[in-house]
């Protein structure tokens, strides 16, 4: 089956310390199976139903990644069990995780996203943005959070070094943080991008058709 194919490719042509997240969005279950038994444990989804259902029905150790926009209000069916949220743009975001990791007993890893992209259609924090939360401290309250590191999106562009660009900020702006805030992750590439993004620093790559083929939807 080209599903494990593609697994084993990718895997021989990533270095050791870059983790590899299966975005399997859309995709049915038995898809994700076929990874699973080639060893594939962190899987990537961007819609909470989608998320729950699949959780629900396959193996519990299965490390499940929320990587897309998230509602406030649909926090709380995935904070039981998710492994790490990429996506948090906002501060009261983070304060609703907070909420629910405290509620289930829960430290919930989150990464902040920024939007380090020129196209409008992306969420995340702005630089500015994230700098004031920083600056105002507004971390060290949130105890049941564990901000673990940052996720980008480069621009939907043909031009690579427009790509490399903003990866290269992002990497900048990451390595700048990182002791202070105690930062090990940086979440950037995908299919289409992830060689440039490793070659920036990125160490988690979020890869969907690479692997599972190409989406309909
Ligand atoms: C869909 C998606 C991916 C994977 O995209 P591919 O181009 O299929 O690899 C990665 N990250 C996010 C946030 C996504 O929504």
């Amino acid at each position: 089956m080209e599903i494990v194919e593609n697994l084993i490719k990718i895997r021989e042509n990533i270095p050791e310390n870059v983790s590899l997240i299966a975005v399997s969005k859309t995709k049915p279950t038995n898809l994700i199976e076929l990874a699973y038994g080639q060893g594939q444990r962190d899987f990537g989804e961007n819609k909470v139903q989608e998320l729950v259902e699949k959780q629900d029905s396959l193996p519990k150790d299965i490390n499940w990644h929320m990587i897309g926009h998230l509602q406030r209000n649909k926090v709380k069916y995935i904070a039981t069990f998710v492994h790490l949220i990429h996506s948090v743009d906002s501060y009261r975001l983070l304060l609703e995780i907070n909420k629910q990791g405290f509620k289930n007993n829960r430290i919930i890893n989150v990464l902040v996203q920024i939007d380090i992209s020129k196209d409008n259609t992306k969420f995340g924090f702005t630089y500015t943005e994230f700098n004031e939360l920083i600056k105002l401290n507004k971390f060290k309250d949130l105890k049941n959070i564990n901000l673990k590191g940052m996720m980008g999106m480069a621009s939907f562009s043909s031009d690579l070094s427009i790509i490399e660009r903003e990866f290269n900020e992002l990497n900048n702006y990451y390595s700048e943080h990182k002791i202070n805030l105690n930062l090990n992750i940086l979440s950037m590439g995908m299919s289409g991008d992830y060689e440039l993004a490793i070659k920036c620093n990125s160490n988690m790559i979020r890869l969907g058709s690479t692997i599972f083929g190409t989406r309909i939807k």
